[in-house]
């Protein structure tokens, strides 16, 4: 086993060699423009890609591979799908419903648009992470242009009850957004059984390259039009020009074939992994909580919180041989502790120790082994040397 572990996969996954091995012939001798028609070299770039996109479409299940748009990732195709419907259904409404515990890619981009007249509803969640349908039915108006809820959340992992809300968004004629950078490849996705006119997702999840993505634009029952989201020599259906990345549109496509055959077994063997280091954890240490839903949450997610230890420390010496991610304000980059968290009415002190283990295909039970009894280490060392702990917890400091 080496070190350090990566345990980080909601952040990025590695690439897979498989999907590394079918990209290489495209940045070597196959480095064709795929829209110079004319020639040997775009034919095959053409022929790569369009081939790709018959990929990305049969694991989302869309009807046609045409659906897809290839994008730089979840980041440009959240932005695509709200801009691009907002600027194009403005005289039908304004008004878009999406939840408090979207990515940033979604909550910044309806700022966006409040600041251009269009009015946002964030729907709160329950303690678990789910949002709830019936204030999603309350929330709807005549204005109501968009409805945008992820598919499972990239900290907790909490899955959303997306098929219903699909199957509601069409009764009315409102339009379902979803954002799957966390479940494609990983879980199965179905658009056309589950309402959904617009999916974002991303390669790089789903152990493909980073720096591509795609946009799934419904084209019929009913056809989803949208302003085009960059303009220039008119590829991707007019509605994001720019020389397509072959390579990286190929990688992708590969990353799809093999998730479309393996996500099935992948899930399986995660879900065994999460629940060894769970219980693991659990069985060792006591004053733990998890965060979310333990039946409605991606395999591959683990999201706890530790009481009586100092969250950065506790982050720190853990990042010194694994690699995971927090929820507290020093981890997080960005100002404050995390929103999601926050939403789900998780206390503050709790969310300064709250780790996030992401876990995927390549990780081993060595691996699980090693991370159980390292944080255990950390946390029981970090407890005995808390004032607080001792105070509250003498029992279990005697214990030792
Ligand atoms: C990672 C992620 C994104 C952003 O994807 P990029 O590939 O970085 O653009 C958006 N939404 C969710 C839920 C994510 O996990």
């Amino acid at each position: 086993m080496d070190l350090p572990i990566y345990l980080d996969y909601h952040s990025t996954t590695p690439i897979d060699v498989r999907v590394l091995d079918s990209m290489l012939p495209f940045y070597r001798s196959d480095f064709g423009n795929a829209a110079s028609a004319s020639h040997a070299f775009g034919k095959k770039a053409h022929q790569a890609v369009e081939e790709a996109r018959a990929k990305v479409a049969h694991l989302i299940n869309a009807s046609e591979p045409e659906e897809i748009i290839f994008t730089s990732g979840t980041t440009e195709s959240n932005n695509f799908a709200l801009k691009g419907i907002a600027a194009m259904y403005q005289e039908k409404g304004n008004h878009i419903i999406t939840t408090a515990i979207e990515h940033k890619s979604v909550l910044e981009v309806c700022k966006f648009l409040e600041r251009d007249g269009f009015q946002i509803t964030y729907l709160p969640v329950n303690q678990e992470g789910i949002v709830s349908f019936e204030e999603l039915k309350r929330a709807m108006t005549p204005q109501t242009i968009l409805i945008s809820v992820m598919h499972a959340n990239n900290e907790i992992g909490t899955i959303q009850p997306i098929v219903q809300i699909g199957r509601f968004a069409s009764e009315h004629n409102i339009f379902f957004h979803c954002d799957a950078a966390q479940t494609a490849g990983r879980i199965s996705i179905d658009v056309q059984a589950s309402g959904i006119d617009l999916l974002s997702f991303s390669a790089h999840k789903m152990y493909g390259p980073k720096g591509i993505g795609a946009l799934y634009v419904r084209k019929k029952d009913p056809r989803v039009r949208l302003e085009p989201f960059i303009h220039g020599g008119g590829q991707e259906r007019d509605l994001r020009s720019g020389t397509l990345n072959v390579a990286g549109i190929v990688g992708f496509g590969k990353a799809a074939e093999i998730g479309d055959q393996e996500m099935e077994s992948d899930a399986v063997w995660i879900l065994h992994l999460r629940e060894k280091l769970r219980q693991g954890i659990q069985s060792r240490l006591t004053d733990t909580y998890v965060h979310g839903s333990l039946e409605r949450r991606l395999p591959g997610n683990l999201n706890m919180s530790f009481a009586y230890v100092e969250g950065e420390t506790l982050l720190n010496e853990l990042c010194e041989e694994i690699a995971v991610s927090s929820g507290s304000a020093c981890a997080s980059q960005g100002p404050g502790l995390s929103y999601v968290l926050r939403a789900l009415g998780v206390k503050e002190e709790l969310i300064h120790t709250s780790i996030r283990f992401g876990l995927g295909r390549f990780n081993t039970e060595a691996e699980i082994d090693y991370t159980v009894k390292r944080v255990t280490e950390i946390v029981s060392r970090l407890r005995g040397h808390s004032p607080i702990y001792k105070k509250e917890r003498p029992a279990r400091v005697e214990k030792k």
